[in-house]
């Protein structure tokens, strides 16, 4: 099947509206293995939209239209499509009703424009919006099948992905599914894990993507085949591969907040905290962890001392991991406190010490605590020395 995209917008010619959805639709049909071969953007004109649809149809099976569904005057897809079909407008009272719906939901007032709404060519196949007010339609005949939907990007999505999508899979013979799977991984940079997945980022199917935030990484894996059991063989697959490749720094689906929460329930294990920085990062980085007020006894900040450097830093946060463990009766004690001063760039050493039963764990790493971001870093880090702890995990 071929396929064309037409959005309908004169904002869209005027560069004030980017035109995202076209962007959006042609991913997704050419994700559902649907050829595009064409997108065109066209002003809020009838004839001119409807010059572009009749042009379309001479070329493609499928013509999917975005735009110009609006109450105002000047949305006109409605009446180029009901030409090019050489159909009239027919009022729906059941849209109407449904229009005014929405508005009593919305406790305002419904205005006489949005009777336009509620119009259809004759013919088409109505397509109920429930997230906007502009009713979508589809409608065809020898020529091809033409698709209307809202401009507003979410419910052009939504219409997209609970409509047009199972109208492919089931009337078009579009077999294709999409899976996409989220893993988690910390602790390594992110050009190391990019050379240790490069070959799989490289592949086209399934696709993976990374992306990074903070010392935290997102991998999704993308898979297309003709079945579901099929498209989660392939991810399955992808997902050992990057376990093997990745080791203890893949979390899997829980991002790293969630893993420590769980942990520390599976191990029946409390913990009390003892941070030397003002804003308190690692605490911030905590209370992300759901019901992190079962398993986190007790916190003291205490950001007076600044030791000189990275082992007198290293030996407060320990003093203070075994202070704040025995003032609260937990199991672990972890102290984070920095040294004084910085390198050029901006740079100071920060230890962490996790006191546990087996025995203890230290880390020492240079983070610029002057920036939001860099105090964002830290808070990973300490979560995942806990992690790597809890989870049996070599240092
Ligand atoms: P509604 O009746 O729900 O407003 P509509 O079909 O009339 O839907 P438009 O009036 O054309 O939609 O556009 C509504 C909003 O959606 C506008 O604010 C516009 O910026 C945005 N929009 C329209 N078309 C596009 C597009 N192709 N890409 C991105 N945004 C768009
Ligand atoms: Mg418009």
């Amino acid at each position: 099947m071929d396929a064309e995209i037409i959005a309908i917008g004169s904002e869209l010619l005027l560069g004030v509206t980017v035109d995202t959805n076209s962007a959006y639709l042609a991913g997704q049909l050419a994700a559902a293995g649907v050829n595009v071969y064409r997108k065109t953007v066209v002003g809020d004109n009838v004839e001119r939209i409807a010059t572009a649809v009749r042009e379309a149809l001479e070329r493609s099976d499928l013509v999917i239209c975005t735009g110009g569904l609006g109450p105002t005057l000047d949305d006109v897809t409605r009446e180029a499509v009901a030409s090019v079909f050489n159909r009239p407008l027919e009022f729906h009272q059941e849209l109407l009703d449904q229009i005014a719906a929405r508005f009593a939901a919305m406790n305002r007032p419904m205005s006489e424009s949005n009777r336009r709404q509620a119009y259809v060519p004759a013919g088409a196949r109505v397509i109920p919006n429930p997230r906007g007010t502009a009713p979508a339609f589809l409608i065809e005949d020898e020529r091809g099948t033409v698709i209307v939907l809202p401009g507003v990007p979410g419910e052009m999505r939504y219409l997209f992905e609970t409509v047009v999508i199972p109208y492919l899979r089931e009337e078009r013979g579009v077999t294709t599914v999409i899976l996409v799977r989220t893993l988690h991984a910390v602790g390594l940079g992110e050009s190391v894990i990019g050379e240790r997945i490069a070959d799989l980022m490289q592949q086209a199917n399934p696709t993976v993507g990374i992306s990074a935030k903070r010392a935290r990484y997102e991998l999704r894996i993308g898979a297309r085949a003709e079945s579901q059991a099929e498209a989660e063989a392939m991810i399955a697959q992808t997902e050992a591969i990057i376990r093997e490749r990745l080791g203890p720094y893949l979390l899997g689906t829980e991002e790293l907040p969630v893993v420590v929460a769980r942990l520390l329930r599976e191990r029946q294990l409390t913990l009390a905290l003892y941070e030397g920085i003002l804003q308190g990062p690692v605490l911030r980085a905590l209370l992300a962890a759901p019901d992190i007020e079962q398993y986190l006894r007790g916190v003291e900040i205490h950001p007076l001392d600044r030791p000189a450097d990275a082992l007198a830093a290293s030996d407060l946060a320990a003093a203070g991991a075994a202070s704040v463990a025995d003032r609260w009766q937990s199991h672990l004690g972890l102290g984070v406190q920095p040294a004084s001063g910085h390198d050029e760039q901006g740079f100071t050493p920060v230890a962490f010490v996790l006191l546990a039963p087996g025995g203890e764990r230290r880390l020492t790493r240079p983070f610029d605590l002057r920036s939001g971001d860099g105090r964002e870093f830290i808070g990973t880090a300490a979560l995942d020395l806990l992690r790597r702890y809890l989870a049996g995990e070599s240092e």
